[in-house]
């Protein structure tokens, strides 16, 4: 039987892309013909554009174009989920639908998954026309990362990748709210290799990822895969302690007086700090508790066409 491919691409307000993506798509469905089935499985993330409309028209005239359209915007990581979910083929890709990462990298990504590999992610060179900050955040991001969570997150990876069946199902079976795939895949283990691409710049339109859900993002991976900042308050609360009582001493042996008064208003002030500042770390991850037990839907599906 013919092995099939589903291309997972997340779309939130990409009426300007759709278009150029779609015939990218297709030139890579075509190259792949004589290995694979190929199916498109486009998730829109509750648009508020004319993106829907244009996948609607897609789905009519193509039936390898599959559409889930969501209830309303629940993020990037849902919308790749859910292609996760509805994905029934032997391999999925996934990929954004604005074209900085190249389709026709996944014919790449397939050819290097047939010599034994679950997982082949794609791994940027350059990032063209980025801005510095977005480079900077990124470059931060990925060693802070790396220092506080066990599971090893390739650096300067996104979630373009190509995944065998056994990773898709790894992935559906990890019901967790708040979700990190890009570290939830090396999680799941298996064996995975990089293929390294220059990353294009945005082929039409704004970035989708303004720095509030960057931040929402970056929180949610390290605090989903880690819980060493909880151990972090704990060192903090003795370095504290030894702190004081330092103050506390310098400031009895010397005179005047008013040195240790200062002293003591100062400690009481950090202490209060750093008091609420823990309370706040502690409140993230009860937070996370909350939403966990709460056992929602990650997303809702509006409309499923082709599928
Ligand atoms: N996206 C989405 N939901 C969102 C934000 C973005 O599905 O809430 C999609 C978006 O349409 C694109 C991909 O996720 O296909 C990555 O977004 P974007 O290119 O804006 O992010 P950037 O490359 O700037 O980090
Ligand atoms: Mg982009």
């Amino acid at each position: 039987m013919r092995k099939t491919l589903d291309i997972i691409v997340p779309v939130y307000n990409e009426e300007e892309c759709l278009s150029e993506t779609l015939k990218r798509l297709i030139n890579v469905r075509e190259s792949l013909y004589t290995q694979l089935d190929v199916n498109f499985i486009f998730v829109d993330d509750g648009s508020k554009d004319k993106s829907f409309e244009i996948l609607k028209d897609f789905s009519e005239k193509y039936p390898f174009v599959k559409v889930v359209s969501f209830s309303r915007n629940f993020g990037h990581q849902f919308a790749v989920s859910a292609g996760i979910d509805y994905s029934k083929g032997d391999y999925a890709a996934i990929i954004d639908a604005d074209l900085q990462d190249p389709p026709e990298l996944i014919k790449d990504m397939y050819e290097k998954a047939t010599e034994g590999y679950q997982v082949v992610y794609g791994k940027r060179l350059k990032r063209r026309k980025e801005t510095a900050f977005k480079k900077f955040t990124a470059f931060a991001f990925y060693r802070v990362f790396d220092a506080l969570c066990q599971v090893k997150v390739p650096t300067d990876t996104g979630d373009f990748r190509l995944i065998t069946r056994e990773v898709v199902e790894a992935i559906q079976n990890m019901p967790e709210k708040h979700r990190f795939l890009r570290a939830m895949v090396p999680w799941a283990g298996f064996k995975s290799t990089p293929l390294f691409y220059d990353r294009d710049e945005r082929f039409a339109g704004t970035t989708k990822y303004p720095l509030s859900k960057m931040l929402k993002l970056a929180a949610d991976g390290i605090l989903s895969f880690s819980t060493k900042p909880l151990k972090l308050i704990h060192i903090l609360g003795v370095i504290l302690l030894i702190l004081s009582l330092v103050i506390f001493f310098f400031g009895l042996f010397t005179y005047p007086p008013i040195f240790l008064i200062l002293a003591v208003i100062a400690a009481v002030f950090l202490t209060g700090a750093i008091q609420l500042f823990a309370l706040g770390i502690l409140g993230e991850y009860v937070g996370r508790i909350y939403e966990e037990a709460k056992d929602r839907p990650l997303y809702i599906v509006k409309e499923k066409l082709n599928i």
